[in-house]
């Protein structure tokens, strides 16, 4: 598969880490458990909006973009890692955050990736919840247009098929890391929301010949919305790689049993697999995407879905910023005492 045809900047310096889980593998007692470390991907505390935005701030660079729109949830991690790529290539940025999760508490407004935004320092716009933001991001476009800026739209999530090229990049490193250290691959596992990340894996996983089956864990829609999604995008991608037949829509699957009250709302499993990752292996997931991911991966493990000498790597996507956006959730006060 050729990806040098695209325009692509270099925001990740190398290949992410493969690491096993052997703390948690003990633990649980399933499975082999390893993680694929897409949280650091080295652009202001990483996550996997980087890998996208490798091809989205080349497509934009290419096509003479001075200013670059996106939007996102309060608490975005996409729209934290696009204003710091944008900053890198002297790029100006506005973003359009969405009040998306009701009844948040002020920590969710002052601190965790919406402090970043402003460190970073990008315009920021914000909009309530219920309107098509995708038509918000047009109308901001049309605004620059007239103002004499050439603007690239960038939409939430960085979700189309040239921010998928990413995930298909992320896809052909894992198998070679596989392949590399004899690692049989029997799942991958990994939270799914605006559908880039699954369906750039499973289409590179697929047009690799990789036959490693991918779950996504949704962190918002119901599974058959979300599928369709995914579906929808995968498509898109396997057209722009030029791969031959047709995308083997069979390679996409998503469980929504995970989402809780909804996104961006905290679970009990969510709460667990955050502690869970933290105690047994150092390592910090986020509250929002893959902690409530992992919550599914842990209650799939323990309900025997998975064979013991099976190997699932869970692909870390990021977003430890989003703790300190729920602090008082995941460590209700007094915390501590000074
Ligand atoms: C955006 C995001 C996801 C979901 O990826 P999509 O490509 O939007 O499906 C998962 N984890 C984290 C931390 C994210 O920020």
């Amino acid at each position: 598969m050729n990806l040098t045809r695209f325009p692509r900047v270099n925001l990740t310096p190398s290949v992410t880490p493969l690491e096993f889980l052997p703390n948690l593998t003990r633990h649980l007692g399933g499975p082999g458990l390893y993680i694929k470390r897409d949280d650091h991907t080295g652009l202001a505390l990483g996550g996997n909006k980087t890998r996208k935005l490798e091809f989205l701030i080349g497509d934009a660079l290419a096509k003479g973009a001075t200013h670059v729109v996106t939007q996102g949830a309060t608490q975005s991690n996409h729209v934290r890692q696009t204003i710091a790529a944008a900053n890198k290539f002297g790029l100006e940025s506005t973003v359009l955050l969405e009040e998306r999760v009701k009844q948040a508490r002020d920590e969710y407004y002052d601190n965790g990736n919406i402090l970043l935004d402003q460190i970073l320092g990008a315009a920021i716009e914000t909009r309530p919840s219920g309107l098509d933001m995708n038509e918000e991001l047009e109308a901001v476009g049309e605004r620059l247009r007239r103002a004499g800026e050439v603007p690239y739209l960038i939409p939430g999530g960085g979700s189309n098929a040239i921010g998928a090229l990413g995930y298909v990049v992320s896809a052909l490193e894992l198998v070679a890391q596989a392949n590399e250290r004899r690692l049989r691959v029997d799942h991958v596992v990994h939270a799914t929301g605006s559908t880039g990340t699954q369906a750039g894996l499973v289409a590179g996983i697929e047009g690799s010949n990789g036959h490693i089956p991918v779950l996504g864990i949704s962190v918002r829609a119901p599974r058959e919305k979300q599928e369709e999604n995914v579906r929808r995008l995968a498509r898109q991608t396997w057209g722009l790689l030029g791969m031959r037949g047709e995308f083997p829509e069979a390679s996409v699957v998503v469980d929504s049993d995970y989402v809780g009250e909804g996104y961006g709302i905290p679970t009990e499993g969510m709460l667990e697999a955050v502690r869970l990752l933290a105690r047994h292996e150092g390592i910090l997931l986020d509250p929002v995407y893959t902690g409530k991911a992992f919550a599914g991966l842990i209650d799939r493990v323990r309900k025997g879905d998975f064979r013991k000498g099976e190997n699932i790597v869970f692909l870390h996507t990021g977003g430890a910023a989003g703790l300190f956006a729920y602090r008082s959730i995941l460590v209700p006060p007094p915390a501590f005492r000074r």
